[in-house]
């Protein structure tokens, strides 16, 4: 019964109602006042969603098993490795750079504010580099393969992806002085609204989400991130607030005219797990053996995805600028 056991706390741990469920067992609800007592009621939402999704899908007969089945997968084989060496990761950064930071902010709202932004920077650093630097990009096209948007593909990452992550956001916070415990507080709501911004068409049709998109990060903003569509490569990369893309230059709303193609460019099977886990891997490695001298092969690894040594680059920039152009011509 071991088994059974050890299966009944993966679904409590996977739906993140361990906190709710020693709420109504003790009945103790003065905690709904503390951090803890709200982050316990907020940690089910994304999974109960997956869950309504799912069940939408299947009722009006749209669910396909293939929109949930790598990701699903994917989530099993990342609960086992990713979280361990993550944790370890941002142990380590904190560990390393809280004692050299010039000055530490306290817990005020405008504080907590500034480590939102500065969050939110970090993360626009990592997400930038996943796109832009090919060896990177091969730890976040695992994100970008699947070619339909749900709840479920938030949880398709490559396993190195998160420690990678945590590390360059952990880094950059702690040496900009947030304090641990402000910036677990950032991680849990980053990771909830990170979460919630793959919504999918079932649930939210129009993911636009009125004024508020000035400002936030909205679930249309992602679904731009996730399109393949020329315009839209490499825009969005922020995760809560849109105020990075807009002023590095990579903010990019839905256009009513452009339907969204989900995944990524290459020739690909998004059935295959392996595939969808190490394609980019494969591709690197390919591209890497056929270039000639040591300054080429380097630079397949550092070079942004499409760059080639030959000077025929099919980078997102190339692509983007050539469709532009194309559309402008008479
Ligand atoms: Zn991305
Ligand atoms: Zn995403």
């Amino acid at each position: 019964m071991a088994i059974l056991e050890t299966l009944y706390q993966e679904l409590i741990s996977f739906l993140g109602i361990s906190n709710l469920l020693e709420l109504f067992r003790t009945g103790n609800y003065s905690s709904l006042l503390t951090l803890n007592g709200i982050l316990g009621v907020i940690s089910p939402v994304i999974p109960l969603l997956l869950l309504i999704e799912v069940v939408r899908a299947l009722v009006y007969k749209r669910f396909k098993i293939e929109d949930y089945k790598i990701p699903f997968l994917i989530f099993v084989l990342n609960r086992f490795i990713s979280r361990f060496i993550s944790i370890a990761a941002i142990a380590f950064c904190i560990g390393l750079f809280e004692k050299i930071a010039p000055f530490q902010v306290s817990f005020t709202w405008y504080w907590f504010i500034y480590g939102y932004v500065v969050w939110e920077f970090a993360h626009f650093v990592y997400h930038y580099l996943g796109h832009k630097v090919r060896i990177f990009w091969c730890l976040h096209s695992t994100h970008h393969a699947p070619t339909h948007m749900n709840l479920s593909v938030t949880y398709a990452h490559f396993f190195l992806e998160a420690p990678y992550a945590d590390v360059i956001r952990t880094s950059i916070c702690i040496l900009a002085g947030v304090k641990p415990p402000m910036l677990f507080l950032i991680m849990f709501i980053d990771g909830t609204w990170g979460s919630f911004i793959h919504v999918g068409e079932n649930i939210m049709k129009d993911g636009r989400m009125g004024f508020l998109s000035r400002i936030i990060l909205t679930p249309s903003y992602h679904r731009v991130h996730h399109a393949k569509n020329p315009l839209y490569m490499d825009t969005n990369f922020c995760n809560l607030l849109n105020i990075w893309d807009k002023v590095f230059g990579t903010f990019q709303p839905e256009q009513k005219e452009i339907k969204i193609a989900y995944g990524i460019t290459r020739e690909m099977d998004p059935g295959n797990l392996w595939d969808v886990y190490l394609g980019e891997l494969y591709c690197l490695w390919k591209d890497i053996r056929k270039a000639p001298g040591i300054g080429n092969k380097l630079l397949y690894i550092v070079m942004p995805p499409g760059w080639s040594h030959t000077g025929d680059h099919k980078t997102a920039s190339v692509v983007k600028k050539a469709s532009l152009a194309e559309a402008a011509a008479p």
